[in-house]
């Protein structure tokens, strides 16, 4: 029995399989299913299965560096910018040809090793043949976990060679009650799930993080602000609370190196040089992320506040409002749509990840939303 896998909530089909692959393994996984139904717990529940010499008891050394993503045996690979691309030489970090190439590799600590891929269907082409030769003459003792919520876009030749583990979608309903038997309360669980949009990882944070609502705070702060002067004044608050936000991200991952560092000298051990520049690559690039994720979830969270007054407006049910803590706006229809179009503009721009001036884009979309008119 896996405590790890056990964990997993509302998944019980994939959990069941997965118990019965960690005793077993097969050398390669695709998870699939939609954002936010749990495809990455179960992958670090079933790489930490792996690990442990206890097939995943939750509490010992591997499991607990497993399901942080931070084992020395385990590697994951995800898209840098837009793709998971093929890499120039196996000394590439973070591409498929360096991942082959550390599959035949021994690992650092003597167990199996894992590797993942998030956003399988970001491979290029040339990414995707180069793993396959991994797929076809898979090195021993190494289990790979691929993992995707447009599976048809994983390319067949790889698809075919993967078992595949469906994940399901989470209702509402079924957020709410996780977070519930986390320990969250009834009505911080409710917000959190219906802000989340049923995504069970987003709804967690937002939940549990008592930073988790900052976005949403600073987001509806602004909305008092007028005209020109205001508008800039709106961008330059959302930007200064992504910033804070990103030093609060890169604090938290410097806390994740300790364990392999040597105690006396802070200096990195030996056998964990390699694993250590992995992990602080992946933390530069989850502090980028982090900064647009912010500003991003800052711009939904207005942009759902104008819904909830298009809604309202509309002679809908108070209960179908999204910032269920909120009384919705009082608008007009048409003005809550130009809102909504504005803010929908700034974020598919801050998407672009090529984008670079995001004060000019907030500055825009800020100035456009000043010429909304909001009654009250
Ligand atoms: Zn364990």
């Amino acid at each position: 029995m896996s405590e790890v896998l056990r964990r997993v909530p509302g998944q019980p089909d994939a959990v069941a399989f997965l118990e019965r692959a960690a005793e077993r393994p097969h050398h390669a996984y695709l998870f699939a299913g939609p954002e936010g139904s749990g495809k990455q717990q179960a992958a670090r529940a079933f790489a930490a299965a792996l690990l442990c010499s206890r097939g995943g008891c939750g509490e010992c050394r591997d499991c607990r560096l497993a399901l942080e993503d931070r084992h020395p045996n385990l590697v994951v690979v995800e898209p840098q910018g837009r793709d998971i691309r093929v890499g120039e030489s196996a000394d590439e970090d973070g591409t498929a040809r360096w991942l082959v190439a550390r599959a035949s590799l021994t690992a650092p600590e003597p167990n199996r090793k894992v590797f993942r891929v998030d956003q399988a269907d970001r491979m290029t082409e040339e990414a995707a043949d180069v793993l396959l030769k991994a797929l076809e003459e898979p090195p021993p003792e190494t289990v790979l976990i691929l993992s995707s919520a447009r599976p048809d876009e994983v390319p067949e030749t790889v698809l075919s060679r993967c078992q595949v583990v469906t994940f399901r979608p989470l209702s509402e309903g079924f957020v709410i009650d996780a977070l519930l038997a986390e320990g969250v309360d009834d009505a911080r669980a409710r917000l959190a799930a219906r802000l989340a949009g049923g995504n069970l990882g987003r709804a967690r944070r937002i939940a549990k993080d008592p930073e988790g609502l900052a976005f949403r705070d600073v987001a509806l702060g602004t909305l008092g602000l007028e005209g020109a002067a205001g508008a800039l004044d709106a961008a330059d608050r959302l930007l200064t609370a992504a910033g804070e936000y990103r030093t609060r991200v890169a604090s938290r991952l410097d806390e994740e190196l300790e364990p392999f560092l040597d105690a006396e000298t802070g200096k990195p051990l030996e056998q964990y040089r390699g694993a250590i520049r992995r992990m602080e690559q992946r933390h530069q690039r989850q502090e980028r992320r982090a900064e647009r994720e912010f500003l991003d979830a800052a711009l939904l969270a207005l942009e759902s506040w104008f819904r909830d007054g298009l809604l309202a407006g509309s002679g809908g049910e108070p209960d179908w409002s999204i910032n269920l803590d909120r009384e919705p706006p009082a608008i007009r229809p048409a003005e809550a749509a130009r809102a909504v179009e504005a803010l929908e503009g700034a974020r598919s721009a801050l998407a672009d990840e090529t984008n670079l001036n995001a004060r000019m884009v907030l500055e825009e979309a800020f100035l456009r939303l000043a010429a909304v008119e909001v009654a009250g």
